[in-house]
């Protein structure tokens, strides 16, 4: 058994820890932070074979131009010349296209379904309650031209074997009959789940911290030391550790992390919001996205989440209460009976996707670091695919066979 180092306590870091010391080595977990706010806590909590489609697609650069003129809009590049930033969209617009779409699309599929299963096991655990539900998620569209994008999605989801149906909207009021709905329609996604995620990342916490797993808050890594193609050291100010093998799982700081030991990940952070109210009636029970608006909200905790915005820019602080403002003025023109207030700037939680180029995870060992395995940049999906990428770098590291083929994740791709 070994001793291994994780830097990152997100859900992909806390994932690694959970299957790596179930299969009995000892863990270290480092984070910069309290863990009790990463982007692993405010997201929408929902678990997605329905995204097989990377964020590098077809019509995606046309989309995100026309939506860069629009204060509100969700979805936001800023302008720059920054060598991250130009290598990033280079490499984007390279997979945009059909192929990679289609190529990737299995892939994807896979490591959701596996996920999926995962927390379905997760769940059954005692300590692990989290409100996991099952009933899917309704892709909503108001316009003729979401509905034609929501039915071709669906035609190539119905390919690949993704369970969903395309639904009136008087079927999805069947569905919520409590709910006042004002839609075209929508795509059932019936695989999709969701959850409080909270509730995961504090189950994991405890899991962990009660079996003896080191979590150690407030240690920024600030150093790495290496020799030949191995990491030494790992030093968090003064303290240095050191371990057999170290896991990579820092998010949207991963790149900066990655250059410590002279190693590139391409990936940039995707800033968004999300915000919480009371929903005393708990009408709504399937988690929603707004197609046209890109809004996703999710019954959670008693309440409703609201949640949105895609700002790809680099990690900042600032908070556009326009595209705060955005989310808000979207939800009743679906849902007329929700009319969820402008948050006041300090209660609005804001998280960076760590999104990669082309949409898919890192997952696998390094080709230059032998000790090192990578589990990042997993954009607007980590949540969902946090327990399976635990699960497989705790096969990578114990050189077992993966459950699924890691090829298109490869961090070497
Ligand atoms: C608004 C919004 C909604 C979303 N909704 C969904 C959803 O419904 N479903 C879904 O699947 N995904 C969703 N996501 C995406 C998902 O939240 C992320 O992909 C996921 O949380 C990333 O997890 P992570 O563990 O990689 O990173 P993080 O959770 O960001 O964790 C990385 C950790 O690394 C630590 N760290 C950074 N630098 C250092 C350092 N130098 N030393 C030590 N520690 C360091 C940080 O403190 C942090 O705790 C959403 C994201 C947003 C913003």
């Amino acid at each position: 058994m070994s001793n291994i180092l994780i830097i990152g306590g997100g859900i992909v870091g806390l994932s690694s820890a959970y299957y790596l010391h179930k299969q009995g080595h000892t863990i270290t977990v480092l984070d910069k932070g309290e863990i009790t706010d990463n982007c692993s806590f405010g997201n929408a909590g929902m678990i997605v074979p329905s995204h097989f489609v990377p964020l590098a697609a077809p019509g995606m650069v046309q989309q995100g131009i026309r939506w860069m003129f629009n204060r509100k809009s969700p979805f936001y590049v800023r302008p720059s010349l920054h060598p991250e930033l130009v290598n990033w969209g280079w490499k984007f617009l390279k997979h945009a296209n059909a192929g990679h779409v289609s190529r990737s699309a299995l892939p994807l599929k896979e490591l959701n379904l596996l996920s999926k299963q995962l927390y379905m096991d997760l769940a059954k655990e005692p300590g692990f309650e989290f409100e996991l539900q099952g009933y899917g998620i309704l892709s909503m569209y108001k316009t003729e031209r979401a509905a034609e994008e929501e039915a071709h999605l669906a035609k190539n989801a119905a390919e690949i074997g993704v369970d969903m149906a395309i639904l009136t909207a008087d079927e999805c009021r069947q569905l919520q009959p409590n709910l006042n709905i004002d839609i075209m329609g929508a795509v059932h996604f019936r695989d999709d789940a969701h959850m409080s995620p909270p509730k995961v990342m504090n189950a994991l916490l405890s899991f962990l911290e009660k079996g003896g797993v080191k979590i150690l808050r407030q240690h920024e890594v600030t150093k790495i030391d290496t020799l030949g193609a191995k990491i030494t050291k790992v030093y968090t100010g003064d303290k240095v550790f050191e371990a057999d093998q170290y896991v990579l799982a820092t998010g949207s700081w991963s790149p900066a992390i990655a250059k410590m030991m002279n190693i590139k990940v391409c990936l940039m952070p995707g800033k968004g919001y999300s915000f919480s109210e009371p929903e005393p009636q708990q009408r709504m029970t399937i988690p929603a996205l707004l197609c046209e608006a890109r809004v996703a909200i999710t019954p959670m905790n008693g309440g409703i989440r609201y949640s949105g915005t895609m700002e790809l820019d680099k990690i900042n602080t600032n908070v556009n209460m326009q595209r705060v403002m955005g989310i808000v003025e979207s939800v009743p023109k679906y849902f007329p009976d929700l009319h969820p207030a402008l948050p006041l700037k300090e209660n609005i939680w804001y998280g960076f996707r760590p999104s990669s180029a082309d949409g898919l995870p890192y997952i696998g060992r390094s080709t230059k670091r032998d000790n090192l395995v990578v589990a990042t940049g997993h954009g607007m999906m980590g949540m969902s695919l946090g327990p399976a990428t635990g699960s497989l770098v705790s096969q990578i590291i114990s050189e077992q066979k993966t459950d699924i083929d890691i090829q298109a994740f490869l961090p070497s791709r």
